[in-house]
């Protein structure tokens, strides 16, 4: 547990760092997500412990289950695939719902969010790589989706951009799609679509964070920087 707050203090100290090399510099400061998944509800409270302020899952039971057990107060995102039969559930669950790759999950979450009477935080997810392992939007059906979201769907609120980039020994390799995701961002905000609250660039993983950040980032999700390697199969060590 010592180990937590340390790595999230030198994580942090990272980003600080990377944020003086952005430009324009100024832009909304950056949050840093602790993925809990595949760690126990332990990790949830570390995490809050050591002042951070937002969990990710990415599954609906697993964050259930913390969700129930927790008493840390924090914000709950979604970061992995959601199926549409899920909805419902994730509605009730997640704060943030970063990882919508279609039409039809924007449809079911939209109505999931009528039935409550919330209005659901969304991010687009954005496959800017084009791998056939990932799910996510291409990068040119981004802006039509966003604006069918903005016009057609009263329950959601369309708050940014996620991605996932590829896995690469060097992250320098991935700079320019992280670029390039900060290029759709700019011309998707400067839209200023009606009903939406275009405000974050969610990109960055424990190995990449850095290069994001610099590039422009603003939502950081960061799992094994933090807690060490996940050990699937068995909710792991904490
Ligand atoms: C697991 C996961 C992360 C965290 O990955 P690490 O490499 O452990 O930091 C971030 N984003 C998504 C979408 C994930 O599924």
């Amino acid at each position: 547990m010592d180990n937590i707050e340390k790595n999230i203090r030198h994580i942090l100290q990272n980003i600080q760092i990377a944020e003086v090399k952005r430009s324009p510099k100024g832009e909304c400061p950056v949050q840093l997500i602790a993925v809990t998944k595949n760690h126990g509800v332990a990790a949830v409270e570390a995490a809050a412990a050591a002042g951070l302020t937002i969990v990710g899952e990415n599954r609906v039971q697993e964050a259930t289950e913390k969700q129930a057990q927790a008493s840390a107060n924090v914000k709950w995102h979604l970061i992995g695939h959601l199926q549409t039969n899920k909805a419902k559930q994730a509605v009730k669950l997640f704060d943030l719902i970063q990882s919508v790759d279609s039409w039809h999950l924007a449809e079911a979450l939209n109505k999931a969010a009528l039935t409550c009477g919330k209005r659901q935080d969304i991010l687009l997810q954005v496959n800017i790589a084009n791998e056939a392992t990932k799910f996510g939007l291409p990068a040119e059906e981004t802006m039509d989706m966003a604006q069918r979201v903005a016009a057609t769907l009263p329950g959601l609120r369309l708050c940014g951009l996620m991605t996932i980039a590829p896995f690469v020994e060097d992250a320098e390799m991935v700079r320019p799609y992280f670029k390039e995701m900060k290029r759709l961002f700019l011309a998707l905000k400067e839209l200023a679509l009606p009903g939406t609250d275009f405000r974050w660039l969610s990109m960055g993983m424990t190995n990449d964070y850095q290069v994001a950040v610099e590039e422009g980032a603003n939502l950081i999700r960061v799992g094994t920087g933090i807690f060490g390697p996940r050990s699937y199969g068995v909710q792991g060590g904490l």
